[in-house]
């Protein structure tokens, strides 16, 4: 029962090699052993994971049809809400929050019989790119401990990675699912803007975050992608996908490789890897073409003036009233001052300062409008190369997964982790980090971005690594 997949985990329940009991203990006996070298999970659900293998174990010994995903074990970052567990957000400010319904797509998980093992750990709010954000503890890359996993969904990432669940669930607001999805050597897929309903994630940056699976194969992501996707009346963003599963040709497929994501200074083996997953996808018959997104160099910036934005608008509900930690001071201001001062880390106070900066009157135009221009400028750059290509080759990351303790005093050494990932979400589009290589013993992820909602395309063009 080792490094099972969902597809083959289904094919063992319905052969019976395995219940879906055996297969939940399984796991939590193996998030009991070794999680304490990796910390991948905050929360482990055990009482409502055997419940809800049992579930489906009577449906089996009824002899009732199983969907694909029941009493498949997963993870859930834990940022997104499911209906009375805790859900802190790796933050002081939310230690103690239980979960007062269940977000979205967890409905749709649990509704065809999926088994939740537990919560996993990520940079406080999801803002980070190493997962040492965390208010509780750092998680570490399982393929080499003394190294980060990636972030901010580094803990839904390692726990795939070492095998402690066969899928998760992360969330991807300028690359938080694809860069851990790399460092760690699994697939993450952030989908399009819209395709997944974010009803029960706790926000960040709106008009960015996407709720995505973190799996071991690109069939997998499929699977869970179809299962999450859809029109949900209580998040208004989001749409109905028509499209399911599709045929690639490889012959009629034209790929573009933007010259400005090979840059100076990025890791010479991450490139050779990267180079060499292109030879291979034009071998077997692909066109591949050089393209052009003039206005790359402008994406980092534009992420950490928006974002930001976003964020200390979102955060300022966490007034030490209405959610979680709660001060007691001599008056009401200083209620939300102490909340505020004791419950947020230092990370998160950055970017609300900034966010508060960039949008506050006299700045506004300089900064966020300003920001919200050249986004559209570069969301130009993508409509034109898609009229060309079908799809758009990158690294995920500039380099390969850093040592713990490396950038987390330098915040903007930090924030360039995010170069090859943040525009994709700046403009909407989907894209999947399939693992191609290793650089010793380090992960490699090629990051493949798609046309709007062709979430299932770019996962095809993935399986040919894998
Ligand atoms: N690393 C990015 C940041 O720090 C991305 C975060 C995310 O996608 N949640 O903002």
């Amino acid at each position: 029962m080792n490094n099972l997949t969902i597809s083959q985990a289904h094919k063992g329940l319905l052969e019976k090699k395995f219940s879906a009991l055996e297969l939940t203990k399984l796991f939590l006996n193996k998030i009991k052993k070794q999680d304490k070298k990796i910390s991948a999970f905050l929360t482990i659900t055990d009482d409502l994971a055997l419940s809800q293998a049992k579930q489906v174990d009577k449906l089996i010994s009824d002899n009732k049809k199983i969907p694909i995903l029941a009493g498949i074990p997963l993870a859930v970052k834990d940022n997104i809400l499911v209906d009375g567990v805790k859900a802190t957000c790796a933050s002081k400010i939310l230690e103690n929050y239980i979960a007062p319904y269940d977000a979205t797509c967890i409905k749709k998980l649990k509704q065809p019989g999926a088994v939740i093992l537990g919560k996993t750990n990520l940079d406080e709010f999801a803002m980070g790119s190493s997962t040492e954000h965390s208010a509780f503890s750092p998680t570490k890359n399982p393929n080499d401990l003394t190294r980060v996993p990636g972030g901010s969904s580094g803990g839904s990432a390692a726990a795939v990675s070492a095998d402690l669940c066969c899928y998760a669930l992360g969330s991807d607001t300028g690359g938080s699912i694809r860069q851990p999805a790399s460092f760690c050597g699994v697939v993450g897929l952030k989908p399009t803007y819209g395709a997944v309903s974010r009803y029960g994630l706790i926000a960040f940056a709106s008009s960015l975050d996407q709720i995505g699976p973190i799996t071991k194969t690109a069939e997998d992501a499929q699977i869970v992608f179809k299962a999450i996707s859809g029109k949900d009346k209580k998040d208004s963003t989001s749409v109905e996908l028509s499209e399911t599963r599709v045929s690639v040709k490889l012959k009629d497929l034209r790929i573009g490789i933007p010259k400005e994501y090979f840059i100076k200074g990025m890791d010479s083996e991450v490139e050779k890897i990267i180079r060499q997953a292109i030879k291979k996808i034009q071998e077997i018959g692909a066109k591949v073409e050089e393209i052009s997104l003039p206005h790359t160099e402008y994406g980092l910036a534009v992420y950490y003036l928006i974002m930001p934005s976003e964020a200390s608008a979102n955060l300022a509900r966490y007034d030490g009233v209405k959610y979680g930690l709660s001060k007691s001071a001599k008056d009401l201001l200083n209620v939300y001052l102490d909340s505020r001062a004791g419950g947020f880390g230092d990370e998160v106070k950055r970017r609300i300062m900034l966010g508060t900066y960039a949008l506050s009157a006299g700045y506004y135009d300089a900064y966020y409008l300003k920001a919200q221009k050249v986004r559209t400028l570069i969301k130009h750059d993508f409509d034109k190369a898609f009229n060309k290509v079908d799809a758009i080759f990158t690294p995920t990351s500039p380099f390969p997964a850093f040592k713990l303790g490396e950038k987390i005093k330098d915040p903007v050494s930090m924030y360039l982790s995010d170069i090859f990932t943040a525009c994709v979400n700046l403009v909407g589009l989907p894209a999947v980090s399939m693992p191609v290589g290793f650089a010793g013993k380090l992960p490699v992820g090629l990051q493949i971005i798609g046309k709007p909602f062709e979430e299932n395309k770019i996962l095809e063009i993935s399986k040919v690594y894998g």
